[in-house]
């Protein structure tokens, strides 16, 4: 996980993830509040997670020979869960840029 550029602090997996839910919210480093926004990098990774959740889910509906009405919870559990797991393991390799706050005014 990415530290703060400015204090060392690490981020971590849970302000990431969540920040990741919140539509690529900003990220306030805990330690010293500088703000982080996401990169390009990130949001591809979170589009590859989603993709990937609703190939799985798919496969789920190829495979699985049930009545209808399971196979479209399943659909459904398959992908949100697999869309969580992918946006888990990306989160890792997610990469911030620094808000110079200076600049925004
Ligand atoms: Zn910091």
């Amino acid at each position: 996980m990415q530290k703060c550029s400015h204090c060392q602090q690490k981020f971590t997996l849970g302000q990431v993830f969540k920040s990741f839910w919140c539509n690529y919210k900003t990220i306030l480093c805990a330690n010293c509040k500088t703000q982080y926004n996401h990169t390009t990098k990130n949001k591809t990774l979170g589009g590859i997670s989603a993709a990937l959740g609703v190939i799985f889910g798919s496969l789920a509906w190829a495979l699985i020979e049930l009545d209808k009405s399971t196979k479209i919870v399943i659909l459904l559990v398959v992908t949100i869960l697999f869309t969580l797991l992918f946006s888990v393991f990306s989160s890792y390799f997610f990469t911030f840029e620094r808000v110079d706050v200076k600049n925004h005014a």
